[in-house]
């Protein structure tokens, strides 16, 4: 089985930018769930895995295509790895901005300020496919009260790298998908892919 079309349970336009770039030199369309009918999954789950799986159940049940999920979110020490699993909704809007400023208050007055996105990806073939391809990444970094940067999405002008001296937001598209946790986690999910003759080369 070759993979052509593939449906990405999520409705979240950055990581459909960021995995679709990724994919398609591989010949595989990425299409969002929402262009095809498919409502959000729940994702009631504890761990990123679980979540991840029910997201890719659910629309490749619906569609019948394979399908990608991707769960991910920021894990901060000091928070006790929160908001994790719950970072889409930090707080009660869900908007970028309040999920930014409600992690900035919580960790106000707090010096201990290292954090890292955590990524796990989970193709599907079909919705009963007893074997599904999984891989993760994290990215490490700390937290910034003063936001910088103007791409990427989420939490990244907050997201701070010691090493770049920059927000995640300050990185061209090109190069957070080079050291980012999705990034990351796809290059390891396409070399699976390629093992199982799922895509072909580049
Ligand atoms: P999910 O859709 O339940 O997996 O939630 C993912 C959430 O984690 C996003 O809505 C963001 O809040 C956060 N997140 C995950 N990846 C990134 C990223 O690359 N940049 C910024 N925020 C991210």
């Amino acid at each position: 089985m070759r993979l052509r079309r593939v449906v990405l349970a999520s409705n979240n336009a950055g990581k459909l930018r960021e995995l679709a770039t990724l994919l398609a030199p591989l010949g595989l369309a990425l299409e969002a769930q929402a262009a095809l009918g498919v409502p959000e999954a729940d994702e009631p789950f504890g761990t990123f895995l679980e979540n991840a799986l029910a997201k890719a159940r659910h629309a490749s049940r619906i569609t019948g295509l394979p399908a990608l999920a991707d769960d991910s979110g920021l894990c901060v020490d000091a928070l006790g790895g929160r908001p994790g699993v719950r970072s889409a909704r930090w707080s009660p809007s869900g908007a970028d901005a309040a999920n930014n400023a409600q992690l900035v208050a919580d960790l106000a007055g707090c010096a201990e300020r290292a954090a890292h996105y955590y990524c796990v990806l989970v193709l599907l073939r079909a919705h009963d496919d007893p074997q599904p391809l999984v891989a993760d990444a994290s990215w490490h970094g700390e937290v910034v009260d003063a936001p910088r940067g103007g791409g990427g999405f989420g939490y990244d002008p907050h997201f701070w790298l010691p090493e770049r001296g920059c927000t995640a937001a300050e990185l061209d598209a090109a190069t957070k998908n080079s050291i980012g946790h999705r990034g990351q986690a796809l290059r390891r999910l396409v070399e699976r892919l390629r093992r199982e003759r799922l895509v072909g080369a580049p």
